[in-house]
Order: C-alpha cells, then structure tokens, then sequence
C-alpha cells in the first residue's frame, strides 16, 4: 500500500446537487479519497435542509476548499459555450467541471443536467445519483419563423426580431 503517495489521492469534485441527493458522501470516502468542493459552493446552498448537509461536508477532514485556475475556467467557458450549454450553468457549476481540469484524479459528483453533457463532451468522468443523461446534446437556438439557425444563445431573430427557441442534435 502507497496510501501516502499523492499521485493515489483521488478527488471527488461535489456540486450542489450532489450536496443533497448523495447521502453522508463525507463518511463513505475510501482511505485515499477527498471531497473537493470550489470556494464559492456555500453561496448556492439554500435550503435548510442543504445547509445541515453541507456543514457536515465542510466539518470533515477530507474535505478541501480550492479555486480553479484562471486557464482552466476559460477553457471551460468557451467549451460551454459551444456545446449550448454555457447558460444552463451557474458560476459554480464552471467552478466544479474546472476543477476536474486542475485535478485529472478526479470524478464530478453531479445529477446537473447541463453539468453531466458538457463533461460528456470533454471526458471528464462523473457519477450521479438520481438523474443520468442518456446522450450527448450539442443545443442550438432556432427562429420557427424565418429558420435560420445560431449557435450561441439568442433571444431575438437577427433576420426578423421572432423569438428563439432552443434546440438540440444527439450525439452518442
Ligand atoms: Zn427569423
């Protein structure tokens, strides 16, 4: 056993979802697994219920507070970007899926939707509880009147000022 080499620790990278749906997560870590949670995780738990369950995480030992670096923030920015699902994610959400960039022993604790796709597109492995996306979804906002097509998000037509809506192609 190498239990004290760092190369074995293993992070597991917790969004809010996680914080309510993965029951006593902090109790049931392996020897060489930490909870990894971004510095700005404590502003979305809202609920009272959420709130008990999240000082229980932030009072263990295994767990750890970091903040993504700037290069790995970016590059999920523009990835969410393309994959339609950058407005879906809140600050945090960026937060957790880059961080599994900063940390490659790493798996995203998550039942986020949007979450789930984008780390689909990028490799990133993640384990959910209650909810699994079944495929790939790259969205794209359409005009149902004029039918042109943006790839990036839209309220209005540029041909005609109608209202989008959003849309999507599968991907295996
Ligand atoms: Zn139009």
């Amino acid at each position: 056993m190498k239990i004290n080499n760092q190369n074995d620790k293993m992070y597991l990278i917790v969004d809010t979802t996680a914080i309510i749906h993965f029951s006593s997560i902090e109790e049931n870590l392996a020897i060489n697994e930490f909870l990894l949670l971004p510095e700005g995780l404590k502003e979305e738990i809202k609920s009272h219920k959420a709130q008990t369950i999240f000082q229980l995480i932030e009072g263990s030992e295994k767990t750890i507070f970091d903040t993504p670096s700037n290069d790995a923030l970016s590059e999920i920015r523009i990835k969410a970007s393309e994959s339609g699902d950058l407005d879906s994610l809140s600050i945090t959400d960026i937060q957790v899926i880059a961080l599994a960039l900063d940390y490659p022993n790493s798996v995203i604790l998550s039942d986020d939707n949007a979450i789930q796709n984008l780390c689909a597109f990028l490799q990133i492995p993640v384990k959910s509880q209650f909810f699994k996306i079944k495929s790939k979804r790259q969205y794209f906002w359409k005009c149902n009147v004029c039918n042109t097509k943006f790839e990036a998000k839209r309220t209005n037509c540029t041909e005609c000022g109608s209202p989008l809506k959003r849309y999507y192609v599968k991907f295996r």
